[in-house]
């Protein structure tokens, strides 16, 4: 959001990952501060690029400034398209661990929706209640009630890190290294507590690569608002800058079921079993009555 704020305020447009109304995720191009935010917040499934790489052409032909962020892969994809460089064209680029079917997250959408028997108004992938460490699917719906880290929310984040739905290009990926596609690149220092342990704070710790002369001078402008550590290669290395996530076995066979029978019949195999929700849920009940007792007797 710091860069979009730059870009805006240069009188540029970004174009960034949103959640539409149908919760499908969709790359927008905006021009005002306020439709950024929603922006914000990893989506860990593929965005639809729809007229984006046209609308964007468009308005660098203006002579505006135009800040793309999305992933890898996208930011070569939209230099393919525009064929000659553009010095009013940002680009940021995420350290990524690859991007899911955006039919499996349709899929999870439509079973938590039927679960709940609500509609989702919205979703944070990486609420940070428990800690950056630590982060948990929080889904509001539209009635106002709220699940954080639930055994169901937690459906998603658990389908993401099986790696069973990656799109196939993921397995392949050639930009997981340090040749980037983006100005700049923008990733989480997960190994920050091993590495610089001085400056670990629970919220989390960004990676900032700079890849250009012109990531460099854009970043110089925001640079004031961060508290900022210079990093080698080595220290921020991390596996998604060094081998393209594993192709799990029995993927195929797999996604051939997503296809014919969709993802609400996988749902079930990234719930946990029964008795560990009830432990959960037992817990959780325990450490409600303990904190009520506990105030009542101060
Ligand atoms: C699918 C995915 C996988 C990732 N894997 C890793 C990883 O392995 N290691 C790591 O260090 N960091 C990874 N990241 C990056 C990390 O989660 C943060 O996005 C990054 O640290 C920037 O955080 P932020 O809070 O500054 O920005 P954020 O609020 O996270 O957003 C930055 C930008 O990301 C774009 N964006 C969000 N979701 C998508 C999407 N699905 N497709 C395209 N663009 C999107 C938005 O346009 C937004 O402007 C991944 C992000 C995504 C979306």
């Amino acid at each position: 959001l710091e860069l979009c704020t730059y870009v805006i305020a240069q009188g540029g447009m970004v174009a960034g990952a949103i959640y539409d109304d149908e919760m499908t995720i969709r790359h927008v191009l905006r021009e005002r501060m306020e439709d950024c935010l929603a922006f914000a917040g990893s989506k860990y499934a593929q965005s639809s690029l729809g007229d984006i790489f046209s609308e964007i052409k468009e308005t660098l032909k203006t002579g505006r400034l135009v800040l793309f962020s999305g992933t890898p892969c996208q930011i070569a994809g939209l230099r393919r398209y525009l064929k000659k460089s553009h010095p009013n064209l940002l680009t940021c680029d995420l350290v990524c661990h690859g991007v899911a079917s955006p039919l499996a997250f349709e899929g999870y959408v439509k079973w938590l929706e039927g679960y709940q028997k609500k509609r989702i108004a919205s979703i944070c992938m990486k609420d940070k209640t428990h800690g950056w460490l630590n982060p948990q699917i929080r889904v509001e719906f539209s009635n106002g009630k709220e699940l954080n880290g639930s055994d169901e929310t937690q459906v998603w984040q658990r389908a993401y890190n099986s790696a069973l739905y990656m799109r196939p290009s993921c397995y392949r990926c050639p930009y997981t290294s340090f040749q980037r596609t983006g100005d700049i690149s923008l990733g989480d220092f997960w190994a920050v507590q091993n590495i610089k342990p001085d400056i670990f704070n629970p919220n989390g710790v960004s990676l900032v690569l700079l890849n250009t002369e012109m990531g460099k001078e854009v970043f110089s402008h925001i640079k004031g608002n961060f508290k900022t550590e210079p990093l080698s290669e080595k220290e921020a290395i991390q596996s998604s800058l060094s081998v393209p996530v594993k192709m799990p076995e029995g993927r195929s066979s797999v996604m051939n079921s997503l296809s014919s029978k969709g993802f609400m019949s996988h749902a079930r195999s990234f719930r946990s079993s029964r008795a560990t929700r009830y432990r959960t849920r037992l817990g959780r009940f325990i450490r409600m009555v303990a904190s009520k007792l506990n105030s009542r007797n101060q």
